[in-house]
């Protein structure tokens, strides 16, 4: 066998196995999906011992109470390799098992092999073999270009569960889209949501998807698209113009402030005279001074309370709640309901309420938790910067022309 010959039969091998990979993992798409994302596929010298496909692989699916340690107590591992494996300190990304992990055992003579996916776009691999074990990384993994949609029919949830949607990308959905959609308020059935992931396959078996690479979201006839895009080593979504999906909040909601109260869980209260945490910041300003809302959002609250006064509580993206307080009385079109865009004027400056004096008590909740809104670490909403410009255009572009071309709703 010449070398040449040996080079035409190694080709042969790639080509046929491109082929089989891509007819295998055809069939296992129901939905509609699927454009093939190209990958090479290298025969390793070392890899070759690996065959695993050959034989019988059981998949165990770890459930509560599940340890690494009791797996390999039930494959029949001696104790003293058991104690030798879970103490290794290498090995904590594999031995760390989650409700819902795959593990994928297989013997192969006197082997007995060990898979589990990383998470991210690699097999980890242990091989046990007598009182030896060596853990290794697979990374020639199969990986294509998932497609899905869906229109909203009850819920958010319950159409993307519906539609097969892997619940990692359920959760980033409501968090790429939650700064321009609010999913109380702005969602309506026949909403239609597309998204883009991978999936990655080892010989044919899906072992887990990456992150959304691009994701529409076509609320109420308006259409919001989001696009992966890793910018000087951080991951970030950005809108089809390169902005930061992520909104900031401005500094302060009045002018020229100065805080006269300053945020302080101990403060004794002006008028009360007790102790009364003091959960915001009060700026003083003269009566009328205008309040601009500090983000976009919702009007969640605008009435009178006895010791706020006039009170509006605006309800942002995803988590971000801010109020202001002791209004002098509310800006004409503001009432519950009301969509606000960052600095708008809300309202105006007053003393109503429990105040001793014409000032804004301005409140910043993040999950329903009080913050100090002087300290809040806001979002980095850097968009895409000059370098990267065309990179992401292309990408941009790509991702959303295969969105269109697979789309059918
Ligand atoms: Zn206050």
């Amino acid at each position: 066998m010449n070398i040449d010959y040996r080079l035409k039969f190694a080709l042969f091998l790639i080509l046929a196995a491109i082929v089989f990979f891509m007819f295998k993992a055809n069939n296992i798409f129901e939905n509609k999906i699927v454009t093939h994302q190209s990958k090479s596929i290298t025969f390793k010298d070392d890899t070759k011992p690996i065959q695993i496909g050959s034989t019988d692989e059981t998949t165990y699916k770890i459930k509560k109470g599940d340890t690494f340690y009791s797996l390999l107590k039930q494959l029949k591992i001696n104790p003293l390799l058991i104690n030798k494996i879970v103490n290794d300190e290498n090995l904590n990304s594999f031995k760390t098992l989650l409700p819902g992990n795959e593990i994928i055992f297989s013997n192969i003579g006197k082997k007995i092999f060990l898979k589990k996916f990383d998470g991210k776009s690699a097999v980890d691999l242990m091989e046990i073999s007598g009182d030896r074990f060596k853990l290794k990384k697979l990374t020639n993994l199969n990986s294509y270009v998932a497609f899905k949609e869906y229109k909203i029919e009850r819920s958010l949830y319950e159409s993307a569960l519906k539609a097969e949607v892997p619940n990692n990308i359920i959760d980033e959905l409501m968090i790429v889209f939650g700064w321009d959609i609010d999913f109380v308020f702005d969602v309506r059935v026949g909403d239609k949501v597309k998204v883009l992931y991978k999936e990655f396959y080892l010989e044919g078996r899906l072992l887990g998807n990456s992150d959304i690479l691009a994701a529409t979201f076509i609320n109420n006839g308006k259409e919001f698209s989001v696009f992966r895009f890793t910018q000087q080593g951080v991951k970030d979504y950005f809108s089809a113009d390169g902005k930061s999906v992520k909104k900031s909040f401005l500094k302060t909601p009045i002018e020229f402030a100065a805080i006269t109260s300053p945020y302080n869980l101990k403060r004794k209260h002006p008028i009360l005279n007790t102790i009364r945490p003091h959960t915001g910041t009060d700026y003083r300003g003269k009566t009328g001074t205008p309040v601009k809302v500090t983000g976009d959002g919702i009007v969640v609250r605008a009435n009178f309370s006895n010791s706020y006064g006039n009170i509006i509580d605006v309800k942002h993206f995803n988590k971000y709640l801010t109020r202001y307080a002791h209004l002098n009385n509310f800006e004409r079109s503001i009432k519950v309901g009301s969509r606000v865009k960052q600095g708008q004027v809300i309202g105006y400056v007053g003393s109503t309420g429990l105040a001793t004096g014409p000032h804004l008590h301005y409140e910043f909740r993040i999950n329903g938790k009080h913050t100090n809104p002087v300290n809040v670490s806001m979002p980095d909403a850097q968009p895409i910067n000059q370098y990267n410009k065309a990179a992401f255009n292309k990408v941009t572009k790509e991702r959303i022309g295969l969105i269109n071309n697979l789309s059918s709703i």
